[in-house]
């Protein structure tokens, strides 16, 4: 499955972007976090992403390395995507696949990642 462009965003609506990412490669992640939101994430480069709406409507959450910006939804508490970058420095989204428009979650495959021992 080659790259595609999706929408997507929070429960309530205020949070709403676009897209373009493989849904080849999503994974699922043993951190405390991860492991209570149930998170299926796939992974695009920050100029792949773009907010239509919501950008101040989230607050942001960091933990343990503080590396990852977790954006929930301040009004419905959903957390549809999250910043962060690569080892390298390259801006990354990580796209929380569960809420794109028109994605059935039960159909991707997602690697395991074990991120409560990285
Ligand atoms: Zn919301």
């Amino acid at each position: 499955m080659p790259a595609q462009v999706y929408q997507g965003g929070c429960q309530c609506g205020a949070v709403r972007y676009e897209v373009t990412v493989d849904l080849d490669s999503t994974v699922i992640c043993n951190c405390s976090r991860c492991r209570r939101l149930g998170s299926i994430m796939a992974f695009t480069p920050s100029n792949q992403f773009e907010m239509l709406s919501g950008e101040h409507a989230t607050t942001e959450y960091l933990f343990n390395k503080q590396i990852i910006h977790h954006h929930f939804c301040s009004t419905c508490g959903v957390q549809s995507f999250s910043r962060g970058q690569t080892p390298d420095g390259t801006p990354i989204v990580a796209i929380n696949a569960r809420c794109l428009d028109g994605v059935d979650p039960e159909q991707l495959k997602p690697k395991h990642y074990d991120g409560k021992n990285h």
